[in-house]
């Protein structure tokens, strides 16, 4: 009678390392005496396979290489197949519950929850329309203004507009913002392919990096910001950790800083006053509400050094899940430790089919 989890790990994106480290430390923690774990990975080309093994070759990414190769993954109803997990003896292990543990575009913009709405099978966190709302930083921006959340000062620029009329782009951004600028492809997370600009030179080259990343560009208003996390955990009855500061050790919170080195440092709760820490546990369940999101998400916060003003940045609705990770750090000092956390998560996404 116990629950069998997939966890879901890898995949198709520039985060996929991120991944692997996630699901790692998911693995480490998750309650195995409640739930029959089974790991699958999908490989950077996006194919997917089952490895039954330990956390260390999950985050170093040698399953790549002992994955069971033979081991059927069936998502799909196809005939009189049945929806689950097959082993070379035949024998199929049902899942009750999909854990993804993934980021970025395939595993957090809705296109997998679409795969796992279609298997009818539970899963954890947001579904399609959440996911790929919350991934798409312009799209997002529109519906946080429509709620009218606070946020710095945008544009946006499209590949075929930009390669075409380039100086004009560039006038324009300038008319709009001031520098520094913030330059980010629409669909990533984990700071890929984000850039600050200090001029039209690093405008020019902030915009045709991130180009590589998407066609559509958001250009944001640099300030100096101090950055407010909070955790959110819930359906239709959403709860707001208390919020924390990621105080980042270079110029700005870039993926290296996040993963590798880990060079920044944090305070939870964040040193605020009363009003801001509420204010910004309220926006967080709002923001979470407006793009109708299940299980989880992570609400980023600016606070304008200078005036002290707040910014919604942004919504993660699958937040890094490492050991250095602010979404369960968070919630552990909201008195919800790892493992109950994990817990929660399972137990909302059997919720949601109710
Ligand atoms: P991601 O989804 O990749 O985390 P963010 O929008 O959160 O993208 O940007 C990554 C980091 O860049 C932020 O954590 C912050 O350090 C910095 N940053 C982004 N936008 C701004 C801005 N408008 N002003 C100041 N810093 C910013
Ligand atoms: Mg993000
Ligand atoms: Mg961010």
């Amino acid at each position: 009678n116990k629950l069998n989890v997939a966890l879901i790990f890898g995949g198709k994106s520039g985060e996929h390392e991120v991944s692997l480290a996630s699901s790692a430390s998911i693995y480490t923690h998750i309650d195995k005496s409640k739930y029959n774990i089974f790991t699958i990975g999908i490989t950077k080309d996006g194919r997917w396979m089952y490895y039954e093994g330990n956390e260390e070759n999950i985050r170093n990414g040698e399953w790549v290489n002992l994955a069971n190769k033979n081991v059927e993954i069936n998502l799909v109803p196809v005939g009189n197949k049945e929806v689950g997990i097959v082993f070379e003896d035949g024998r199929l292990e049902k899942i009750d519950v999909l854990f993804p543990v993934l980021h970025g575009p395939y595993g957090e913009d809705g296109t997998i929850q679409g795969l796992f709405e279609i298997s009818q099978i539970p899963y954890v966190g947001c579904g399609v329309l959440s996911s790929s709302v919350g991934m798409d930083k312009l799209i997002c921006k529109k519906v946080f203004t429509q709620i009218g959340l606070p946020q710095v000062d945008y544009t946006d620029t499209h590949k075929s507009v930009f390669n075409k009329y380039t100086q004009e782009e560039l006038n324009k951004i300038e008319e709009k913002l001031n520098y520094p600028i913030f330059v980010k492809p629409a669909n990533l997370g984990s700071s890929v392919g984000i850039s600050k600009a200090n001029n039209r030179e690093e405008l020019l080259s902030g915009i045709n990096e991130a180009l590589k990343f998407d066609a559509r560009i958001v250009l944001e208003q640099g300030i100096d910001a101090r950055e407010i996390e909070v955790a959110v955990l819930g359906n239709n009855e959403v709860k707001a950790s208390i919020a924390g500061e990621i105080k980042p050790a270079k110029d700005f919170y870039d993926y290296e800083d996040k993963y590798i080195n880990g060079s920044s440092t944090y305070d939870i709760p964040a040193n605020i006053n009363e009003i801001d820490m509420e204010n910004i546990r309220k926006m967080a369940i709002e923001a979470f509400k407006s793009i109708d999101g299940k299980g989880l998400s992570r609400v980023d916060f600016f606070i304008d050094k200078n005036s002290g003003e707040i910014f919604i940045n942004e919504i993660n609705t699958l937040p890094g899940f490492t050991n250095i990770s602010m979404y369960p750090k968070m919630w552990e000092a909201t008195g919800l430790s790892y493992s109950s956390l994990i817990d929660s998560l399972i137990q909302l996404a059997l919720d949601t089919k109710k």
